[in-house]
């Protein structure tokens, strides 16, 4: 891993340790799959001592992948481990500390006792780990740090690479350098720029540049858990960082390792890309988001939501029916249009002409020509390519949708886009690394101080929905989450359809958080301390309250991790017991070990009663 090495994906057990013959089919499954490492959870000594036996069991059945205990609270069942498998997971967080949500106020000598603390607790694994030849994740957790770094530099990117910190440097302290780094969380813009944080952190502070392995927590399963996984990994990669990837997913380990293989095969074709300009001061601080200021033009840019356009320009014929797929659905015999949470902005029609009434909610873009002959359309707008808006062809005197690829956006057109207070500039880019080369546009737009909103368009053709999930979520969520764009074009020939189309480019304004259109459901991956079956609760739970638009529900299968790692969720729906739920409005315990066959509608009186329920 690491160096020149290819960019390896891992994923995780979920069957029980000690059921050996289970975790050694799943893991010969995973393999399979294209898996490289695999992890299995040690919650104490007698599954860390289990792990022998998995891996006897797999390595007389041919397979050598290397296998990584994953320990939280118990140094002792990680110390075992390390004689055992090639690498231990540790989590700075809770290695030595346990949770109990304090702020401490320490003095200066009172956290270096802390630290100290800290060192003679890991100091007998590194050890072993040097002994052994052991590799180590230091694996810091967004949603459990400890309550000493949570007290001194809070709940931030900045406490997460300081809690890894800590643990670095007493492996380096013992010329123990065999280690990996991770700053995961559920949320991909605190994740993205953690990691980007740590990198500048090792930088600055002289440590060596070690490998990092990417993931987001708890991203859910669906379409939701590829493109928040897609968000926070995809926008690392394109970055250049990430040396090991693992997508959590609420569904089998195996269907993470597809997920994981589109995102890093992508850069197998990568190198030798068309030349993006080089930068030499960005005005983009990669560690804090901030959304870049525009004008507001029609409900684009300023403090207006990103917009979504959807692609018909291939249509021979668009009806009250083809916008089903896109949101408005059509009531003939009442005679009206009902408008749903992803209903999108606009549609680009290129020069199929509309010939019924719309939904009021809805704008049309047309070519320019077909523009010109329709011009007395209501919300009918022009898409002027940028060589013909500079000529001065006529303009909308509301909105026009400008289109430039980084090569044509000469100092003329941005000239001209500063002073037209009815102007949004479509992206595009033609180059194989087509996200830098738009997040290069953006540099240039705010370097010459030009504030038109800006929509990020792509296009993709003949990919299966899962790549078009994927590879959308980079492009374009790895701008948003820099705070670069105002709204998003997809074109997407042949990738599953208009209505999956539409719905992604929704779920990427989901994922990163810039607009919200459906409840958001943070459930762990599950793993061999997990009590209920995940995926089927996820299931019931999202039938029950898939309309709480906005609204937050952690599930999370243990109550050991599930409570930190379920970091911002508004309700958490928590493994307690066999057959037990506990259940949380954000951080607080609201009722303990409810059984598990009313925890559903016992979640679901809690949201009543806190105001927050509407009738589906
Ligand atoms: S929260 Fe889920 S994945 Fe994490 S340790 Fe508990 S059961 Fe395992």
């Amino acid at each position: 891993m690491g160096g020149s090495n290819p960019i390896r994906v891992q994923s995780m057990t979920t069957i029980d340790t000690m059921d050996t013959k289970g975790s050694v089919e799943q893991t010969l499954r995973m393999v399979a799959a294209g898996c490289e490492y695999v992890r299995i959870t040690a919650p104490s000594i007698k599954e860390a001592q289990n792990l022998a036996e998995i891996k006897k069991e797999l390595r007389a059945r041919g397979c050598n992948v290397p296998l990584i205990a994953d320990i939280h609270f118990t140094p002792n069942a990680a110390e075992l481990a390390a004689r055992l498998v090639e690498k231990v997971r540790v989590n700075p967080g809770n290695y030595a500390d346990k949770k109990r949500f304090e702020t401490i106020d320490y003095t200066e000598a009172a956290y270096q006792a802390e630290l100290d603390r800290i060192r003679s607790k890991f100091l007998p694994l590194v050890k072993i780990c040097k002994e052994h030849g052991t590799a180590m994740r230091i694996g810091t957790n967004h949603g459990s740090l400890s309550d000493r770094i949570m007290s001194r530099y809070g709940d931030s990117p900045t406490g997460m690479v300081e809690s890894a910190l800590e643990f670095l440097k007493i492996c380096e302290d013992e010329n123990y350098f065999n280690i990996v780094l991770s700053m995961k969380s559920s949320n991909p813009q605190i994740m993205v720029q953690a990691y980007r944080l740590l990198v500048q952190k090792l930088d600055e502070g002289g440590f060596k540049p070690y490998p990092l392995h990417l993931g987001v927590t708890e991203a859910g399963d669906g379409e939701d858990g590829r493109i928040k996984s897609s968000v926070g990994i995809g926008t690392l990669l394109e970055d250049g960082l990430g040396d090991t990837i693992r997508v959590s997913l609420t569904e089998e380990p195996e269907a993470e390792v597809p997920v994981a293989l589109t995102l890093v095969d992508r850069y197998k074709e990568r190198a030798g890309h068309e030349p993006i300009p080089e930068v030499e001061n960005t005005p983009i601080n990669p560690f804090e988001y901030s959304r870049r200021s525009t004008f507001e033009v029609a409900n684009f840019g300023g403090h207006q939501v990103p917009r979504v356009i959807a692609d018909f320009s291939a249509k021979q014929k668009v009806t009250h029916a083809s916008l089903f797929a896109l949101g408005y659905i059509y009531s003939i015999p009442l005679d009206k249009w009902t408008i749903t949470d992803m209903a999108c902005d606009y549609i680009f029609l290129g020069d199929c002409v509309l010939d019924f009434e719309i939904p009021g909610t809805l704008g049309l873009i047309y070519n320019h020509k077909t523009w010109l002959a329709n011009k007395n359309q209501v919300r009918a707008f022009p898409f002027i390519r940028a060589e013909h808006y500079v000529e001065g062809v006529e303009t909308s005197p509301t909105l026009n949708f400008v289109y430039a690829t980084l090569n044509i956006l000469s100092r003329e057109l941005i000239n001209k886009l500063k002073n037209d207070p009815t102007a949004v500039l479509l992206i595009d880019t033609y180059n194989k690394h087509g996200m830098v080369e738009q997040r290069r546009l953006f540099i240039e737009l705010m370097m010459n101080d030009c504030k038109v909103p800006v929509v990020i368009g792509r296009a993709y053709g003949d990919l299966q929905v899962e790549q078009l999930q994927v590879y959308a979520a980079t492009d374009i969520g790895g701008l948003l989450i820099d705070g670069l764009g105002d709204g998003i074009f997809l074109a997407a020939e042949n990738c599953g359809g208009d209505k999956v189309v539409n719905e992604t480019a929704f779920n990427i304004l989901q994922a990163t958080r810039t607009r919200i259109s459906k409840t958001e459901y943070i459930s762990c991956p599950s793993c061999g301390r997990t009590l209920f079956d995940l995926q089927e609760t996820t299931a019931l739970i999202r039938s029950r309250t898939y309309h709480l638009k906005g609204l937050k529900i952690g599930i999370m299968g243990c109550i050991v991790n599930g409570p930190g790692e379920m970091a911002d969720a508004d309700y958490g729906y928590v493994g307690s017991g066999p057959g037990r739920i506990t259940l949380y409005r954000g951080k607080e315990v609201v009722k303990r070990n409810v059984p598990s066959a009313k925890a559903v509608d016992e979640l679901i009186v809690l949201i009543r009663g806190d105001g927050n329920w509407i009738e589906p």
